[in-house]
């Protein structure tokens, strides 16, 4: 495959888009995850190379300075994440098309630079308190940094129309099928 498709899940965080990804990726469709690079450090059992390339900050900006990445961004204060070139080449090389889970700003980002080949998804959570209610019950973040989260889910939820589907998440089973429907279309296409 020269240049595959790319599939993007952006959505304020907790908003289950990690769910429907990973129900995305248990498919058996042409897709792979595109791994992203982060400078955050690993939380709970994640295996560098797995859910993320973990790297020291300095190593993430030599990185942006040999302009490695597709799209990178300052996400939270200080904790950088960003699509490295090499990983879209990765998953063509292997004949798969690219799926993401990536925050709505570099959601539109990847939908910029390939316009012609990208459905951007944005999953719209229920509403605020609901998106409080998950990042809560994850209990994996401190008080600040939810509070962090909240504020960016707010500012998130404006862009929604940017994107070429809003597929709301109030009710999973349903998300996750329309999710896999939206996908094989064009997958097909
Ligand atoms: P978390 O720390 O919860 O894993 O991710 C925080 C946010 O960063 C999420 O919204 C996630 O989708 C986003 N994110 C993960 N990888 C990338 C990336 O490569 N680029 C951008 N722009 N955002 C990312």
């Amino acid at each position: 495959m020269e240049q595959g498709k790319l599939v993007v899940f952006s959505a304020p965080s907790g908003s289950g888009k990690t769910t429907l990804v990973n129900h995305l990726l248990k498919q058996h469709l042409p897709l792979g995850f595109s791994i992203s690079a982060t400078s955050r450090a690993p939380r709970g059992e994640e295996v560098d190379g797995k859910a993320y390339y973990f790297l020291s900050e300095a190593e993430f900006r030599t990185k942006i300075k040999e302009e490695a990445f597709v799209e990178y961004e300052e996400v939270y204060h200080g904790a950088f994440y960003g699509t490295l070139k090499s990983e879209l080449e990765r998953l063509w090389n292997e004949g798969k098309h690219v799926l993401f889970d990536i925050d709505v700003k570099g959601g539109l980002n990847i939908k910029a630079q390939y316009p012609k080949n990208t459905l951007a998804i944005f999953v719209q959570p229920p509403s605020l308190e609901e998106l409080e209610n998950r990042l809560r019950s994850r209990g994996t973040e401190t008080e600040e940094k939810i509070q962090q989260r909240l504020d960016k889910s707010a500012t998130e939820l404006t862009f929604s129309q940017d994107f070429d589907v809003i597929l709301v998440n109030d009710d999973l089973t349903q998300a996750k099928s329309e999710a896999v429907r939206l996908v094989k279309q064009f997958l097909h296409s």
